[in-house]
């Protein structure tokens, strides 16, 4: 089976903005099939009308491209083993369907959706798990196919009801499952659709799928899947379950816990790049000591042999550490670039645009120390865009500095110091000597009186570096915050 040249995919349901968790299954199968030279495809995986989630499709994409996952063959680009969406296949599950029921391996069921109720409902009563108990399994097929025409009906497969089923998994190595506990699942519904179960083989077979990667939740289906393949005689794909992945807490992931869709991390200002380097090491490590790594590695060297089959733990300030690093790390116009849109997106619509450039130049490298994600740059900058006192409550004065009468103090040195600083001379050097040399004057240290200037100035105990940010803001309006702080707390 592996001998054939690798061809990976990744099979979303459309059922809304793909998870983190979903995405690393992409990310995961993708880097795969690049490893070795191979083909990924995107297949929409839209049987289940009911969970259908309209722009589920363009979030897929969009989240896939967001993190440079490109795809060979899919819906929008098309490919040789199309159509790449399961609702408009559905002559080849009926077709497998057929080849099944003619085999004896697959039967329908008439059973009405009352039975079924009244059937769990005893299983419940007597404790035993549920499941059909095989009532149309006995049918004769002549029979069978002359109600066929009149009844609704569904298509199960007849399960083995003894020995076992081993999946060989490329991660898990061998589970085994008892096949008496296994279900006559249903392949196909009475609407003609088929179930996951049936769907996903047809496809991973007809789209000459080698490696079969998702997530750890599907193990359970793979006993099905495999007799599947056995009943139609068709070569089986690698299978390859990927760990789960668990909250810090241990528990399974939730929303709580950063299960939240991809593209909310976007837009909360996570870099690509860190969300790549990040979902690679949730379950993968290219070695026992390499922490920062990008897409052009994972790509080269990405082994399932490395995958590790215990469950991979999300780490939000994991996430925040690789997004730090990857805004120290950029070139300086790509960063200027994102201040200059993140200013845009996050700066209220009072303040003219455009935005001056110039001040958010000068401003770039100051934030770069300190934002751990761009939804930080506008509110960190916001005080450099207006021309009044920033709006905070007065009280944070006094606070600050210990009490109103040393906010007072403070205020009315700095005032004095920086006011003698000639028009011409107002740059960082002189007003960091003005500020630092408060120390004295004031007998306080400077990050004991630095907070009530922040207030002062950005209407936020801190910020972005304060000597520079004096400088970008200009004497003229440092001076007046000031003197507008002093009226506020005199
Ligand atoms: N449609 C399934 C999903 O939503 C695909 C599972 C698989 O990869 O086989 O995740």
């Amino acid at each position: 089976m592996t001998d054939r040249p690798v061809r990976t995919r990744y099979a979303p349901s459309p059922t809304g903005n793909p998870h983190v968790g979903n995405i690393r299954s992409a990310l995961f199968s993708w880097a795969f099939a690049r490893s070795r030279g191979g083909q990924f495809i995107l297949r929409i995986e839209d049987t289940d009308r009911l969970r259908f989630v309209e722009h589920s499709v363009e979030a897929i994409m969009e989240s896939l491209r967001w993190l440079g996952i490109d795809w060979d063959e899919g819906p929008d680009v098309g490919g040789p083993f199309g159509p790449y969406f399961q609702s408009q296949r559905l002559e080849h599950y009926r077709a497998a369907a057929e080849t099944l029921i003619e085999r004896g391996r697959a039967y329908r069921c008439f059973c009405t959706p009352e039975r079924l109720e009244q059937l769990r409902a005893a299983q419940a009563a007597a404790k035993r798990p549920p499941g059909y108990d095989g009532l149309c399994r006995g049918l004769n097929p002549a029979e069978s196919a002359r109600r066929a025409a009149s009844e609704p009906h569904v298509v199960r497969f007849a399960m083995p009801r003894e020995g076992t089923t081993v999946l060989q998994d490329v991660i898990r190595g061998e589970v085994v499952f008892e096949n008496a506990l296994q279900d006559d699942f249903v392949m196909l519904k009475s609407d003609g659709f088929p179930t996951y179960h049936l769907a996903v083989v047809v496809d991973d077979t007809a789209m000459r799928i080698t490696h079969c990667i998702r997530g750890d939740e599907w193990i359970s289906s793979a006993p099905k899947h495999i007799q599947l393949y056995e009943a139609l005689g068709w070569e089986r794909p690698a299978w390859a379950h990927l760990p789960l992945i668990l909250g810090p807490d241990h528990k399974k992931l939730s929303k709580r816990s950063g299960d939240t869709a991809l593209l909310d991390y976007r837009d909360r200002g996570y870099l690509p790049e860190a969300m790549v380097n990040f979902l690679a090491l949730l379950g993968w490590a290219l070695d026992d000591h390499t922490t920062i790594l990008g897409v052009e590695e994972l790509t080269r060297h990405f082994d399932l042999a490395r995958v590790v089959p215990n469950p991979a733990v999300f780490d939000i300030e994991r996430l925040n550490y690789l997004n730090g690093h990857y805004i120290r790390a950029m070139e300086d116009t790509r960063w200027e670039e994102l201040v200059a849109e993140w200013a845009d997106r996050g700066l209220p619509a009072s303040i003219p645009r455009p935005l001056d450039r110039a001040v958010l130049r000068a401003a770039a490298p100051l934030l770069r120390e300190r934002v751990t994600v761009l939804s930080e740059v506008a509110d960190l900058i916001a005080f450099l865009f207006t021309d009044g006192t920033p709006p905070y409550d007065p009280a944070l004065l006094a606070e600050k500095a210990g009490d109103a009468a040393t906010a007072a103090r403070v205020l009315e040195a700095a005032i004095t110091a920086l006011d003698g600083i000639a028009p011409a001379d107002w740059q960082k050097e002189a007003v960091e000597a003005a500020l630092r040399g408060l120390e004295g004057v004031l007998g306080l240290k400077l990050r004991k009186f630095i907070p009530a200037l922040y207030v002062a100035v950005m209407g936020r105990p801190t910020g972005i570096p304060l000597f520079d940010s004096l400088v970008i803001l200009g004497r003229e309006r440092t001076l007046g915050r000031l003197r507008a702080a002093q009226a506020l707390v005199g």
